[in-house]
């Protein structure tokens, strides 16, 4: 048989018997909150390129001409970092249209 500890007294002089616990942010209404973006915010996707994959096609390049840049072999050679907010509807293009499906957007 369960038991239903919600019916349960709280301890004398904890602070849910004195009503001063504060809810869980859940039962406020928000999201937990850790730092200046939130606990769950997602990160600022970045590219990824498969090494195996890439047959150095070149098309990333050209569709984020000054962000990809190409080796002296064809191979692209992408930022660390996030994609700058302004290039991602590009760097989404370069995703859905690398013909070896090695480019990625990632979030981690
Ligand atoms: S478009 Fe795809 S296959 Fe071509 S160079 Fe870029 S990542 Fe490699």
């Amino acid at each position: 048989m369960a038991v239903n500890n919600r019916d349960r007294p709280h301890p004398p002089g904890s602070p849910r018997a004195r009503g001063t616990a504060p809810l869980p942010d859940a039962r406020r209404g928000r999201a937990a909150v850790t730092g200046a973006r939130g606990a769950h915010a997602p990160r600022d996707p970045a590219l990824r390129v498969d090494p195996i994959g890439c047959q150095a096609h070149g098309l990333c390049a050209e569709l984020l001409p000054g962000y990809v840049t190409l080796d002296e072999w064809g191979y692209p050679i992408v930022p660390a970092g996030p994609v700058p907010p302004q290039l991602r509807a590009a760097a989404r293009a370069a995703v859905r249209e690398c013909p070896t499906l090695a480019l990625r957007l990632a979030t981690e």
